[in-house]
């Protein structure tokens, strides 16, 4: 069988090493002159660093069987480390024990430092109100209002619940879904301790999973084609003189909403309407000895002014000591300043969670993702994998309609519209 995949981020690779393994024959084609899409190494000042910080967890299941599927070891190219929420500006901590579920989360919400026990009981109660409910909500609603509900006040909706939301929907509390931040919960905070774990890459992204899952595709037959843009599909499908029996369109959702227009309408005018977010990364280079406490910390101090919500020590996950990566989540203040500001605003906002003065930084660059995401909005629609046109398929990470925009939600998007395309047969070509 031969199938087509345009788009080499993680959605298109999973569907690729999928397919591949299952005998079919694949080419991808990639429009960069690099796979991986919006989760890729790039140089910075002679450093090799990712677009933008990423954070894996334990409860990605998928991404972790692809992982090893293709010969990488997760246990190698990631650091586990047990979930800590560390805001030392804010006198506000948070880890969870090494113990089995839910006592560790029971014992890590009760041993939050700086909270009050009050919102630790709502905060237990909150997270029991959800089991009980099966983390499925009557109606969606945004993730401030339901917060608001469950009384989810002080300093453990500002320090965990809202960084929680931010992080993994990329999506102020004001705006985004309830009900994917509530699936976000089930399958973290609401699965096994492991689940809760943070994994970060401690090797370069390249290296985490494009690299190896190019070469499991190559050792099985398959060609990937970078710098090949697809400009436009039509039934049949025959790309760059060759002819497949399936078509599997892995893009961002901008840039499907233009490649589906001819084909499927329905879908390319759902994500027509699709709204995006940003996210910042400012690496910055301080003397080797500029070391964090942990190798991530939380950056609001408590003041409204703040403008980074997290940053990394790279010298604590395999790369050079004095790099520090810093994140910014979402619309917000940041989008606005020039990287100077920035990098100036970030440095203070240091400074103050360290408690002490830093060297000022030898280099910086300034990454800007403008859409980074995809807004995940209360009840956003999202489109089925299989089209409306026999052989054509979508995958990426908007098409997993449980999941907000996440290496996760890519690769269970890809496996899926592989193993659909692979239970469909070859009745297209
Ligand atoms: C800065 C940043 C930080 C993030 N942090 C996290 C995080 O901490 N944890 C997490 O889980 N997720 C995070 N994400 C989200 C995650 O990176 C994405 O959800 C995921 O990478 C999306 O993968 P995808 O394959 O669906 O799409 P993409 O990565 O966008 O891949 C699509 C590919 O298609 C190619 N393409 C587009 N048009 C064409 C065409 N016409 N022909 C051929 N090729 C084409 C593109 O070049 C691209 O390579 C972050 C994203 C960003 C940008």
């Amino acid at each position: 069988m031969r199938v087509a995949v345009i788009g080499g981020g993680w959605a298109g690779l999973a569907a690729a090493v999928e397919l591949s393994a299952a005998g079919a024959e694949v080419t991808l084609f990639e429009a960069a002159r690099q796979l991986g899409g919006r989760a890729r190494s790039v140089d910075v000042h002679g450093h090799r660093l990712d677009n933008g910080q990423h954070i894996l967890i334990g409860a990605y299941r998928e991404t972790l069987r692809l992982i090893r599927t293709v010969g990488a070891d997760p246990a190698q190219c990631l650091k586990r480390l047990p979930l800590e929420l560390s805001f030392p500006g804010a006198g506000f901590g948070m880890k969870l024990p090494r113990l089995p579920a839910p006592f560790h989360l029971a014992l890590g919400l009760l041993n939050a430092r700086g909270s009050r026990l009050g919102e630790k009981v709502a905060a237990v109660r909150f997270m029991r109100w959800l089991q009980a409910a099966d983390y499925r909500l009557a109606a969606d609603c945004t993730v401030a209002e339901l917060l608001d509900r469950h009384r989810q006040r002080g300093k453990l909706r500002r320090y965990l619940w809202e960084p929680l939301c931010l992080a993994a929907l990329n999506t102020a509390p004001e705006n985004a879904s309830a009900q994917i931040f509530a699936n976000v919960l089930r399958d973290s905070l609401g699965g096994e301790r492991a689940d809760t774990d943070l994994l970060l890459p401690a090797v370069d992204l390249d290296r985490v999973f494009p690299d190896a899952a190019a070469d499991f595709i190559r050792r099985r037959g398959g060609r990937i084609r970078l710098s090949t843009r697809v400009e436009q599909i039509a039934s049949p499908f025959a790309l760059a003189g060759e002819t497949f029996a399936h078509l599997v369109v892995a893009v961002a959702p901008q840039h499907a909403a233009a490649l589906l227009a001819g084909t499927a309408p329905a879908s390319a005018e759902m994500l027509a309407g699709y709204r995006y977010e940003p996210i910042g990364t400012v690496y910055a280079g301080y003397p080797p000895d500029v070391r964090l406490p942990c190798p991530m910390l939380g950056l609001d101090g408590g003041t409204d002014s703040r403008l980074g919500q997290w940053v990394f020590d790279r010298g604590t996950l395999g790369g050079a000591h004095g790099v520090m990566g810093f994140v910014l989540s979402a619309h917000g203040a940041w989008d606005e300043r020039d990287g100077a500001a920035l990098l100036a605003a970030l440095h203070g906002e240091l400074e103050q969670a360290l408690r002490r003065k830093l060297p000022p930084p030898l280099w910086h660059q300034v990454i800007r993702e403008r859409r980074a995401t995809f807004s995940c909005r209360p009840g956003l629609p999202r489109p089925p994998a299989r089209t409306s046109l026999r052989g054509l398929w979508l995958a990426g990470d908007y098409v997993c309609a449980d999941y907000p925009a996440t290496l996760e939600g890519a690769v269970r998007s890809g496996v899926a519209a592989a193993r659909a395309v692979l239970a469909s047969g070859n009745d297209h070509g």
